[in-house]
Formats: C-alpha cells, structure tokens, sequence
C-alpha cells in the first residue's frame, strides 16, 4: 500500500500525529502495535491531562483521541511493524519501506515513528496483580494519589532519586530500596536524598513481594548484609513506585536512524526530524528524510502523554512541510 504519511503507535504522540496529518489532508494510516492506546492504560486514572477538570479514566481518553483522529480520516490498521526499510535519498519513486506483521509492505513519503518508551518492571507476580493498585512507575503522573501517605521508590540512580524527592515533597514518608550497597546516582542527588528527612534509604534490600487486601498495603524485603547473612523485614506502605528505567521501543530502528546509549532516537534543535546513525562518540548530523520521532521514544526527560501529544503535533506538521516539498 502506498500512503503518504504513516505513523507507528497509539498512543497519544501517535493519535495527536495523526489529528494533524489528517486534518492536513495527509490521509495518515497508523499502525496500532502492541499496546492499543499506550501505555496510559496501564493507570488507572489520568488527572493531569488538559481538558478533563475531573480527571478521565485512560481508556475513555485514549478512545476520544482515535475518534478525533477517525473523523479526519485517519485509516487504523491493527498489528505490529515488525521491518523497516528506510531510504537514506528518499524520493516519491524510492519511499521508505515498512512492514506489518512481516507480510504486509507500506511505502511511504513520511514516517512518524511514535512507539514509546516501556517502564522497566522487577518481575514479581504481586507487582502485576497491584498495578495500577498501588504499583506506579510514574511518581509525577501518580504521586498526588499519596499525598500524606507512605510510599517506598525502588532503584539507586539519578531518576529513582529524583522520584524520591518529588513523592518527599507529596507524601508522609518514603523509602528508597536500593539493592546495592551505595546510591549510583550524582553526587547532588545523592546529598538531597539523604539530607532529606522523610527519605529513608534501605540499603541492599530487594523486594521479595508486595502484599494488601486487594491494593498494595505492604512490602517483604530481603536485607542482604552479606552472603549468606541475611534477613527478611516487612514495611507497611501505599504505594510502591519503580525507578530502575525505561526502554524505549526502537530496536527496530536502529540500523537506519540515531539512538542515544540507552536507546532513545536522538533529535535536534527542538524538531522531531530523525538522524542518520554515525559510529563512535561523533554527533548526529546527517538528516534522514521523511523519518520523524515523537513521544516518549525520543524522550528521555519528561514521559508525560501532554508532551507527547505535543511533539505528536510537531512531526505531523514537519511531515506535511517535508512531504509539500517533494
Ligand atoms: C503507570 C503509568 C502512569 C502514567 N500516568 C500518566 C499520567 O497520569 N499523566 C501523563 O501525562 N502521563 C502519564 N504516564 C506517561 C504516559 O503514559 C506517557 O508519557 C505517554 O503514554 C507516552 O506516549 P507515546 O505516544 O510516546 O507512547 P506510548 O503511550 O507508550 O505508546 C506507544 C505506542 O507504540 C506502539 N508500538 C510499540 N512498538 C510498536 C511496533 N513495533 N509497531 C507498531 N506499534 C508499536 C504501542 O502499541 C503503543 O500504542 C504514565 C505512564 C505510566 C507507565
């Protein structure tokens, strides 16, 4: 099938996208993924998001974008892009090549890639049972649930300690589980979390498993004081939020556009505009045509679906000015 703008991901980078190429009569198709809407329906409700003042169950507001984008004509189509093919001298004789679900080829003048960035979870059974009860992986998104309550962060890096403060300044008290001996995070970072007197940092421990009555009432840790002295502790808490990363879903892309260490597609200069990969430590500066990013997979600072909405806009409007210049 060929289209001229094609969009990858459903979630609010990737519906916003697809409002704006539709309406620029762009007639966008979007290739839904995994995780029909995003990651927001992961929550269990979103406050924070403009234009709903009581709050809006996620699935009601990730369904309002697809109807706005549905009205302008965007075409869904459910699967997963499992290959690319991107041009490096895109031209409407030579498109950028993308494949559904390994059979079904769409070319396109522009491609608006919008697939996300995944919190990294431990793996516990109880963590999926209390998700969205009580298990966040987004202290500003869900911090405001605690206000006055007990909240344990788990991770030692810069984000687990950025998330600590943050719930500090929201909740009566909260723990920082980190599993090695030492926080990894910056030396600054460092000194607020353990100058800060609602924080309590619980050095090598690691969660066992999260317990309550139908949301997270608790947690039973494991103290590592050095093989095999150890010893199993329970702390009582309302919310458990994980800051041990996110992985952002470009792997798919990696051979045609430019990814920072952890993954994230690597932008400039406030546009959505994709780069040629280069080897070693030397910047990205050859553009790739037509291949644009938005959303948290080129965003590693705020991972908030406003943002992501807003950059969704961005692209659509830099695939329209790209694709009226071919
Ligand atoms: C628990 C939790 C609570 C949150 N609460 C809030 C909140 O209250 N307020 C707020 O502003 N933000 C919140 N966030 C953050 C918000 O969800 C993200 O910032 C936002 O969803 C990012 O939007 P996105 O469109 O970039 O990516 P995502 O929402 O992650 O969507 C990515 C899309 O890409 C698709 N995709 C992935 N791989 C492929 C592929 N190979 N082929 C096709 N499609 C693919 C997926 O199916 C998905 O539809 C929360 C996040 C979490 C985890």
């Amino acid at each position: 099938m060929r289209v001229k703008c094609l969009i990858i991901g459903s979630g609010p980078a990737g519906y916003t996208a697809a409002i704006y190429a539709s309406r620029a009569n762009l007639a966008p198709v979007l290739i839904e993924g995994p995780q029909l809407g995003g990651q927001l329906t992961t929550t269990t409700e979103v406050e924070n998001f403009p234009g709903y003042p009581d709050g809006v169950e996620p699935f009601t507001m990730m369904d309002d974008m697809r109807r706005q984008a549905e009205r302008f004509g965007t075409q869904f189509v459910s699967g997963i892009v499992t290959k690319v093919e991107f041009a490096p001298n895109p031209s409407p004789l030579t498109p950028h090549r993308v494949w559904v679900e390994d059979t079904d080829l769409y070319e396109a003048d522009a491609v608006i890639i919008a697939t996300g960035a995944s919190a990294k979870y431990l793996g516990l059974e109880s963590e999926r049972t209390y998700r969205g009860r009580g298990v966040s992986a987004c202290a500003t998104c869900d911090g405001f649930f605690y206000r006055k309550k007990t909240v344990a962060v788990v991770g030692g890096g810069d984000t687990a300690c950025e998330e600590a403060n943050y719930l500090a300044g929201l909740c009566e008290k909260v723990y920082m589980i980190v599993r090695k001996p030492y926080l990894r995070a910056s030396a600054v970072m460092q000194e607020r979390v353990l100058n800060n007197p609602k924080i309590e940092v619980l050095f090598e421990h690691n969660t066992l498993q999260l317990t309550g009555e139908g949301k997270v009432q608790g947690a039973d840790l494991i103290y590592r004081k050095g093989e095999p002295d150890e010893e199993q502790r329970h702390i009582a808490i309302d919310g458990f939020f994980l800051a041990i990363g996110h992985h952002p879903n470009t792997e798919l892309f990696k051979d045609y556009i430019a990814r920072d260490a952890e993954g994230y597609i690597i932008t400039h200069d406030n546009s959505t505009q994709c780069y040629q990969p280069v080897t070693g430590n030397l910047s990205p500066v050859t553009p790739l045509p037509g291949i644009f990013a938005a959303g948290d997979c080129a965003d590693p600072h705020y991972r908030q679906a406003v943002v992501a909405a807003g950059s969704g806009a961005k692209a659509a409007i830099e695939a329209d000015k790209y694709i009226k210049s071919l």
